[in-house]
């Protein structure tokens, strides 16, 4: 694999390591973790930081003006726990937090057609955003579109090239509001992403978007 060119934002990293983040996003940042040394090293430094929190809270339960500040770290440290990270590697395509949620590896996914070629696999997630793979075939795209929230795009095999750049095995796009972009696969390899996306993609030619409620992305 090339080097790593795009990674996680430290409120990614920091979400994950408090929690915080909806499940869709965690498997992301989880897969991301495991392939990546830089990423796994900042969480690292994030985690050790969450623990400090807590730590200074049992001390300052000495003054009763502290109650509430105390209880609501207290609160902080009860949120759900994010997936650990492994470092284990196993052979095959995705990374392992993948493997675990898909119950294999690329083969065992269960690909549905959403046109012009591009298929996709929606993972099973709590419902505060989706998590779905995306198969784009060598040199096609990925219908132009905006953003209700935020997505973030995990290139696990292959290539795309957008309005930002090129992102690569291992890179992460994080999309935001703003952004209106059009993923094109490099020619070449078919390119295979895991993105997750906290609001409905916004389409702006009509046919994706009469599409959209029947294929839930
Ligand atoms: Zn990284
Ligand atoms: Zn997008």
């Amino acid at each position: 694999m090339t080097k790593i060119q795009h990674h996680l934002t430290d409120a990614l990293l920091m979400g994950y390591a408090a929690g915080t983040l909806p499940e869709a996003f965690s498997l992301v940042v989880a897969s991301h973790v495991s392939m990546c040394d830089e990423c796994r090293a900042r969480l690292a430094s994030y985690e050790a930081l969450g623990g400090g929190l807590i730590d200074g809270a049992e001390e300052m339960a000495l003054s009763d003006d502290c109650f509430e500040a105390v209880m609501a770290r207290i609160d902080g440290a009860d949120a759900p726990a994010a997936p650990p990270v492994r470092r284990v590697r196993r052979p095959g395509l995705f990374p392992v937090p993948l493997q675990d949620y898909v119950g294999g590896d690329v083969e065992a996914v269960r690909w549905r057609p959403i046109g012009m070629g591009v298929r996709q696999a929606i993972l099973e997630t709590d419902r505060e955003a989706t998590v779905r793979l995306l198969h784009i075939p060598a040199g096609s795209a990925v219908p132009d579109h905006g953003h209700n929230g935020t997505e973030i795009t995990l290139v696990l095999q292959g290539a795309f090239r957008d309005e930002d750049g090129r992102y690569g095995p291992g890179d992460v796009e994080v999309a935001t509001e703003e952004m209106h972009h059009t993923p094109v696969a490099e020619p070449g390899m078919d390119c295979i992403c895991l993105a997750a996306t906290d609001g409905p993609l916004k389409f702006r030619a009509i046919l994706p978007r009469l599409a959209q409620p029947l294929l839930r992305i």
